[in-house]
């Protein structure tokens, strides 16, 4: 198993039909052991007259009522757990902005699930024994540090368990210790891209890196690029979310044409956000996942809010699980400017285009009087601010020039320095948005 190249080779080459198959029974072993277990689902089912047994199919499947944020965030803590209390053994939580966090209650059933996929997805990647994974993702009530220590522990990789923070000492660590695989959000590895460069560390020169795992927040292709070409290292998109498990609901194969989601535990559907209508393999919608074999606080039809596509179609890397296209955006995360709807993910594309601008970006609204104001603070290379050539007044109407071609919108454009935005360990924030309250 340890030199081959699936990590689990019956499961993840299965034929799609028996893919299906599983599902369909484990579906159904499922919906009846949370219509028995969970006063929530039980309620929400005998108020709409559905029974377990009327789910027979896939077709079936649309029959049972999307569960949402807002369900989680109403029964904070414990109230869709299904399995009994002494059964716990572990929680964790995300990072919510506002009212109640969201919670997750694994049993150690749930556990042993989660430490597996964790390990199959690390090593879709190429994470073998000998590699030395560095988890920069933050350790706590966070899925990301524990979900990499767990998969990683699994492989039998050597863990450097070093969570945010202290870049210049992670650096330091990355070179001294031989480190071949780094684990953070894409932000970070920014972040730490950055202070090795002015730490005086090249990546190519000084460090092992071979590839990084990156997740827990939507990026472009060209920030992926950037990460790659500054830390020399191979990208791999990483996805998941509390709800679920964390990390390792789906993870990119080295072929990078989407991420295959695990079905052996999870259903994904795609709809659409507005009429939760079931759309077909290659639209673009919003993510749904039925987690099959969570018996802590299950969820059914998951509406995730992030936007993407699936594909059946066979992967060359031998994998038979569908994929998934990388999230690039959140349909909870769009902004409406000016009556116009815009994506933080198509500014990055514009700073992405830049290579005089660094990768942090900002975007500030505000509504002084009856107008939105929209301003996006960019930054400039450590390389670029050295140029004398450097006409920052021309620059500035590049870009601004760009995101009217994006956006259709007329954006303010304020460069800043070097390392003058703001910079954060788990998820990057890229939008500030002053006008809450004044509508
Ligand atoms: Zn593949």
């Amino acid at each position: 198993m340890v030199d081959g190249k699936y990590w689990n080779e019956k499961i993840e080459t299965l034929p799609r039909e028996e893919i299906r198959k599983l599902q369909l029974q484990k579906l159904k072993e499922q919906v009846k052991y949370c219509y028995t277990n969970s006063v929530f689902y039980r309620k929400k089912f005998d108020r709409i007259g559905l029974k377990p047994e009327d789910i027979q199919s896939f077709d079936d499947l649309r029959k049972i009522p999307f569960t949402v944020k807002a369900d989680l965030k109403e029964n904070y803590p414990y109230g869709m757990v299904a399995a009994p209390s002494d059964e716990i053994v572990e929680i964790h939580a995300s990072s919510g902005t506002t009212g109640n966090q969201i919670v997750g209650a694994y049993t150690k059933n749930d556990m042993d699930i989660w430490q597996e996929l964790m390990a199959r997805s690390i090593y879709t990647t190429g994470g073998r024994p000998q590699d030395i994974i560095h988890i920069a993702y933050g350790y706590g009530l966070f899925t990301g540090g524990f979900g990499f220590h767990y998969g990683a522990q699994k492989i039998g990789a050597r863990i450097v368990p070093m969570s945010g923070g202290m870049t210049q000492r992670q650096v330091k660590l990355m070179k001294d210790l031989d480190v071949t695989i780094l684990a953070c959000t894409p932000s970070f590895a920014v972040y730490l891209s950055e202070t090795m460069l002015q730490e005086g560390i090249a990546p190519q020169r000084d460090l092992k890196l071979k590839r990084g795992i990156f997740g827990a927040e939507p990026w472009s292709q060209q920030m992926r690029q950037r990460i790659e070409k500054d830390l020399n290292l191979e990208a791999f998109d990483i996805y998941g979310l509390t709800e679920l498990c964390g990390p390792g609901v789906s993870v990119e194969c080295p072929e990078h044409n989407g991420l295959h989601v695990w079905e052996d535990h999870f259903i994904v559907e795609i709809i659409d956000s507005n009429t939760g209508e079931p759309l077909p393999d290659g639209q673009e919608g919003e993510l749904v996942f039925t987690a099959l074999s969570k018996t802590g606080l299950p969820v059914l039809r998951y509406r995730t809010f992030d936007i993407s596509k699936i594909t059946q179609e066979k992967c060359a890397c031998g994998r038979t699980h569908a994929r998934m296209l990388r999230v690039t955006g959140r349909s909870d995360d769009m902004l409406i400017i000016r009556g116009v709807n815009v994506f933080p993910s198509q500014i990055e594309f514009v700073v992405m285009q830049f290579p005089e601008l660094a990768t942090q970006y900002l975007i500030v609204l505000d509504r002084p009087g009856a107008l939105d104001t929209f301003l996006v603070k960019v930054e400039l290379t450590e390389q670029t601010q050295k140029n004398p050539q450097l006409d920052l007044k021309q620059l500035k109407q590049n870009i601004q020039q760009r995101i009217h071609i994006t956006t259709g919108l007329t954006a303010e454009i304020e460069i800043a320095k070097p390392n003058e935005l703001p910079r954060t360990d788990g998820k990057a924030k890229r939008v500030l948005d002053l006008r809450k309250g004044k509508m």
